[in-house]
């Protein structure tokens, strides 16, 4: 029996994780689910699953996170201490699957209690890698990627001396084959319409501006401690060649998979063994050909962003992420258009220049500091476009 931590329960990777471990009961054993709001969806998966413990980081959801679960035996707790609670319980394997920085605490002190990690959280990684690695390294606790990308990285890598390069594949996103002058008009529910995998709505927009493939660039530097120029982005519209490592001697070993995150989350629950999925197998006849083009940065400019923040050091990616998340919801929330998400990430970068961060309150006070400028940015572009909309109209 493996004892499961899920931080992020209710999302798109918590429900994939739970399918799993409920087509798994002789494997699995849930001791805590964590949610940021939903605390209807949390009670109901903590019940379903028979959690020991339900948190939710909204303090404000707690009475009735606590009501639905009066009598069922379960902890009821919330807040953001409480989230680290949780992911300290004594547990085999915590799954970080909350979105965003707000992820970083819970998992980090997974890692300092020596619990191992199977990471979908990519922008904890991005803010603190350096903190994280540190901290699994000290504590023993393994570090086992989710990130179809990073999880296929993590099946072909045989020794880190011998590799050339990785190269990471991306789908292009909704918009791969739109002009800038199209993508102008694009709307969230645009956005949020993947063509190949079904994802959370900040995820999914990540794909379509190809941020996420940057945040990736820099997860995988983390994860593999290779260089930033060993590190490559090869877009492959079908996502099914979900990684690739080239090796001295010319070869490359690539994996291959359905466009179903349920295989990389076996991967990673069952590591060092296999488990069955119901995944619709890969059939190579029918699909006939492997596409593949690289990426184009001018249409694309968050993807460029972010290898500028990989190749210039430790604290800018810290700052890129908290802008890209400022503006993703500022989009989502239809403040700024699709194409100023990449502006405001460039404003912000060019105007926060923090120090290295050493320790957890050094990321948080670049996240504020960049939180804070992006948002005024976001503020700017709101202003400047309702001013040429007025003097036009
Ligand atoms: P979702 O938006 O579907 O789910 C996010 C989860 O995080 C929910 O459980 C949500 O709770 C919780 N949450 C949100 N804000 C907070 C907060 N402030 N504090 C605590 N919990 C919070 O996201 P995904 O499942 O799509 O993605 C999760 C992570 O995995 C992201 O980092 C993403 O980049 C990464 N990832 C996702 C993939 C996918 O296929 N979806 C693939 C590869 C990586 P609530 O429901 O209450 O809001």
């Amino acid at each position: 029996m493996k004892r499961l931590t899920i931080l992020g329960a209710t999302g798109s990777v918590g429900a994939s994780t739970l399918d799993l471990v409920a087509r798994n009961p002789e494997r699995f054993e849930v001791v805590a689910l964590t949610a940021g709001r939903d605390w209807r969806r949390l009670a109901e998966l903590a019940v379903a699953h028979r959690a020991r413990a339900a948190v939710i980081a909204d303090e404000a959801a707690y009475a009735e996170l606590k009501a639905a679960l009066t009598g069922t035996g379960i902890a009821v707790s919330a807040g953001p201490a409480a989230l680290v609670e949780a992911a300290r319980m004594e547990a085999d394997l915590v799954v970080a699957a909350i979105v965003g920085a707000a992820g970083l605490p819970p998992t980090l002190a997974a890692l300092e209690a020596g619990i191992s990690v199977a990471l979908a959280n990519k922008e904890a990684l991005v803010c603190a890698g350096h903190l994280m690695t540190a901290a699994a390294a000290r504590s023993g606790a393994t570090l086992l990627p989710i990130d179809s990308e990073h999880n296929a990285i993590f099946q072909v890598l045989e020794s880190r001396e011998r590799v050339r390069r990785i190269v990471l594949t991306a789908s292009g996103g909704p918009f791969r084959c739109w002009s800038r002058e199209r993508m102008q008009g694009v709307t969230p529910a645009e956005a949020v319409k993947h063509p190949t995998w079904s994802m959370g709505a900040k995820i999914s927009v990540d794909s379509a501006t190809l941020m996420n493939k940057g945040l990736e660039l820099i997860e995988a530097w983390h994860l593999f401690g290779l260089s930033p120029e060993q590190l490559g982005v090869l877009v492959h519209p079908q996502s099914l060649v979900h990684g690739l490592v080239e090796y001295v001697d010319g070869s490359v070993l690539a994996q291959l998979g359905p466009a179903d995150m349920r295989v990389p989350i076996a991967h990673a629950l069952a590591w060092p063994e296999r488990i069955a999925t119901p995944v619709e197998r890969l059939n190579l006849a029918a699909i006939g050909r492997l596409e593949f083009e690289e990426a184009d940065r001018e249409r694309f400019p968050a993807l460029a962003l972010a290898e500028a923040a990989l190749a210039d050091g430790l604290c800018r990616p810290c700052v890129l992420n908290a802008a890209n998340e400022v503006a993703v919801a500022a989009f989502l929330e239809e403040k700024i258009p699709f194409l100023a998400i990449a502006d405001v990430v460039g404003e912000t970068l060019a105007a926060i220049r923090p120090r290295r961060p050493e320790t957890l309150a050094d990321v948080d006070a670049a996240d504020a500091a960049a939180r804070s400028s992006a948002q005024q940015f976001v503020y700017l572009n709101h202003v400047s476009r309702f001013a040429a909309q007025h003097a036009s109209g």
